[in-house]
């Protein structure tokens, strides 16, 4: 019997490559109904979706933003019925807060917050009903832990972390499992984009210092950042089979264990400071890195602190 997967935000990135796996599965245990915005869209996806093509893969249209998008796009599923949800649709936003429009940081949470609980909210009662179903929600490391300019992605990442962490329990009750994936630097378009989006930013109404810790401290530090620990979107993809796959799937699934000790570091310290401390340290204070990246190569040698992680292989 094979299980139906809708996956939202499929044109590019990690949504496209689970699409793909999860539809070329050997022993064919998938139907992938791969959604996105905009159809005309679909040429990447359906070149590396190859012959699953309109076999375990098919294609149909789904805005996260509109609910009458939501609802026909599920409608038009046979019985309404999705063994498994992929909440993967989502948009970044960087810069100094100062310069961003409330508009803008509105259409973020529309679609990384209230787009994943508008989807769920349509397909959830279905699996209530029949005690079965599998929720995925592509979070971020970003939603474990604060990261500067990044404040309303960020924000908008741990409003879907509190989201979950409350429907979790009642879930449990349906016998419908959720589970969310933390992923730290993907190379995807979501990293071009934002950088497009940096080259265009005018900064209207932050002060001199802010733009130049913005534009000359922090993004060549996350340029350096992604390139040295970025993951791929295949590796993602091949980390969310493996939860779907679990029989037993883990809440929270963060994939890239170099980011488990600042995850740690949180939790380590009830008032907050050393994560604080760390960050600026991090960014302002080159003369100190290198006793951070001591410390941090310390916690990486606890291999309590590496199985927090769900491994790509
Ligand atoms: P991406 O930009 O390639 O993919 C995001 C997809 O969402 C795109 O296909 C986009 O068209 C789609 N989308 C945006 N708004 C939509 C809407 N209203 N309706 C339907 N689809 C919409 O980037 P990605 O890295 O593959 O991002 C996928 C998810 O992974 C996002 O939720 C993102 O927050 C998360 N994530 C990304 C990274 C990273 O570093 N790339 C890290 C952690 C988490």
């Amino acid at each position: 019997e094979q299980k139906v997967v809708l996956i939202t935000g499929c044109s590019s990135g990690i949504g496209l490559r689970i699409a793909v796996l999860l539809a070329r599965d050997e022993l064919k245990r998938y139907h992938v109904i791969a959604t996105m915005r905009d159809l005309r869209k679909k040429d990447r996806l359906v070149e590396a979706a190859g012959d699953t093509y309109e076999k375990t893969l098919t294609l149909l249209s789904l805005d996260v933003c509109s609910d009458d998008s939501v609802r026909q796009c599920i409608d038009s599923v046979k019985d309404r019925h999705i063994d498994i949800l992929i909440n993967n649709a989502g948009v970044g936003l960087l810069g100094p807060v100062e310069s961003i429009s409330m508009d803008d940081m509105k259409k973020v949470f529309e679609t990384n917050f209230f787009g994943t609980v508008r989807v769920i909210k349509e397909v959830m009662p279905d699996m209530k009903k029949r005690r079965a179903g599998h929720i995925i929600v592509m979070s971020s490391v970003m939603g474990l832990q604060g990261v500067v300019f990044n404040d309303v992605y960020t924000a908008s990442k741990f409003a879907i972390e509190g989201f979950c962490e409350s429907m979790a329990v009642q879930l449990l009750k349906f016998n419908v499992k959720l589970s969310l994936i933390e992923p730290g630097p993907v190379h995807t378009e979501f990293e071009t984009k934002m950088m497009e989006e940096v080259a265009k930013m005018e900064y209207p109404g932050a002060d001199a210092d802010t733009v130049r810790y913005f534009k000359d401290v922090y993004i060549p530090s996350s340029i350096d950042i992604f390139e040295a620990l970025g993951q791929t979107p295949e590796d993602i993809a091949k980390c969310t089979k493996k939860v779907i796959e679990s029989s037993r799937p883990r809440f929270r699934n963060l994939t890239n264990s170099l980011y488990t000790p600042i995850v740690a570091m949180k939790y380590a310290d009830e008032t907050g400071g050393l994560s604080v401390h760390t960050f600026y340290n991090l960014l302002f204070n080159f003369g100190s890195l290198m006793h951070i990246t001591m410390s941090i190569l310390k916690c990486l040698t606890c291999s309590c602190l590496r199985r927090r992680t769900i491994s790509p292989d």
